[in-house]
């Protein structure tokens, strides 16, 4: 694993490295977004297209609740722009998740391998399908789940049950699924994790909430498993003000997880007939039509978003701070930049002076295991997690068009 993390995040310091301080980043920042004073926010959403066109449109055509065109197009363009042969709209990023798990067959007590470095939806979704989190070490340089880590685990922990399921031997739990999340929009090693899954009969979703118009190996994130999912809320990449996506290849996936999303109605022309505990999980018309106009901007975005990272890159080049950039055969959509400083004690200085200065930065998410709700969970050993948990800042990432 030690030879395939890059120089950016294995570095030692050496004499070309000169500490960079807290004023010299502040002072970068306000350079580059433009901004003598004010405040600059972690990420903003930016409406340049066709968004009042749109909404406007819908409120004249009244169809601003669950049925409408937008969200039909919609579905089209996610499916278009990720390559997945389907794509069902939801409500919001966590429904996306709980949808998906359910429909991938998570049950009650049922087990769920995911990271514990991720936005606290992640593993709040598991519960919601009546799963249980198991929190399996990340990749330093992905920050995401580590397929090494995921193996040790998985032949260690596992046997195979009678049925061919997968079986955690300490609890004897059915390990359902893998839920594995592309962070701040950074690729993990997804081939391999998928590979990992199908050799243990273990179904893999992915949470592609930070990570749209993000690749690796040419194919889009969220493709790589049974489901992947996507969030639109107001501080990712695009927004719809509340918005989520589930995309899969397999029609009877989408299929069920569109009826269970739209209570689970048999369609009639007049009569109510529903066949399962259905979820009101429908994206509103409303909000598809913020969202098709922002996904007409997506890779303007992107393209901005990268000449953004490429100048925060230039500015720790030859500093003790690292710039997080992607890994090999991986496209990131730079939705967060990120950087890591040597110590904790560095970042806390640097998160403290920045936030003083009305620049938002944010560190990255307390691990799961730590919060109550999830800190009788089992976990592999976190060293990777732990690392990173005590020296990742994210820096303002929104677009500058301005
Ligand atoms: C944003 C996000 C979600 C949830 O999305 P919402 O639309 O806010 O419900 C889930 N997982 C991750 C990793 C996220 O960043």
């Amino acid at each position: 694993m030690e030879a395939s993390v890059p120089h950016s995040v294995n570095k030692k310091a050496t004499m070309a490295e000169k500490p960079i301080q807290p004023e010299a980043i502040v002072r970068f920042i306000r350079e580059t977004f433009k901004t003598e004073t004010g405040n600059i926010f972690l990420h903003e959403p930016y409406f340049g297209g066709n968004e009042k066109k749109y909404l406007t449109e819908t409120i004249d055509s009244t169809f601003v609740s669950s049925i409408g065109k937008y969200v039909t197009r919609f579905e089209e363009m996610m499916a278009s722009i990720t390559g997945a042969k389907y794509a069902i709209a939801t409500v919001n990023g966590t429904t996306a998740l709980h949808l998906a798990l359910l429909v991938a067959g998570v049950q009650r007590n049922c087990e769920v391998l995911t990271q514990p470095l991720t936005f606290v939806a992640t593993a709040n979704a598991i519960s919601h399908a009546g799963g249980i989190p198991v929190f399996i070490d990340v990749d330093k340089d992905t920050m995401g789940l580590s397929p090494t880590a995921l193996r040790a685990f998985l032949q260690e922990h596992t046997y195979m049950g009678a049925d061919g399921r997968c079986m955690n031997k300490q609890t004897n739990r059915h390990i359902a699924a893998c839920l594995p999340m592309h962070t701040f929009g950074f690729p993990l090693r997804i081939d391999e994790i998928a590979d990992i899954c199908s050799q243990y009969n273990i179904q893999l979703v992915e949470d592609a909430a930070e990570s749209l118009g993000s690749y690796y190996k040419n194919k889009h994130t969220g493709t790589f498993g049974l489901m992947g999912t996507f969030s639109f809320n107001g501080n990712k990449t695009v927004t719809s003000g509340s918005g989520g996506a589930i995309i899969t290849n397999d029609e009877k996936i989408a299929k069920l997880a569109k009826h269970l999303s739209t209570t689970a109605k048999i369609p009639h022309q007049w009569e109510f007939v529903h066949d399962a505990v259905g979820y009101n999980y429908r994206l509103p018309n409303l909000n598809a039509a913020l969202a098709c106009a922002q996904l007409e901007q997506l890779s303007g975005f992107i393209e901005n978003k990268r000449e953004l990272a490429v100048l925060y890159k230039g500015l720790f080049e030859s500093t003790d701070v690292s710039f997080v950039w992607e890994i090999k055969d991986a496209v990131a959509n730079f939705w967060l930049n990120t950087i890591i400083f040597p110590d904790e004690v560095r970042k806390t200085s640097f998160l403290t002076y920045s936030n003083e200065h009305q620049v938002m930065t944010r560190p990255i998410w307390q691990l799961m295991n730590r919060l109550p709700m999830y800190e009788n969970c089992q976990t592999s050993p976190l060293s990777n997690a732990i690392w990173l948990e005590a020296r990742v800042v994210n820096l303002p990432s929104s677009v500058r068009f301005k």
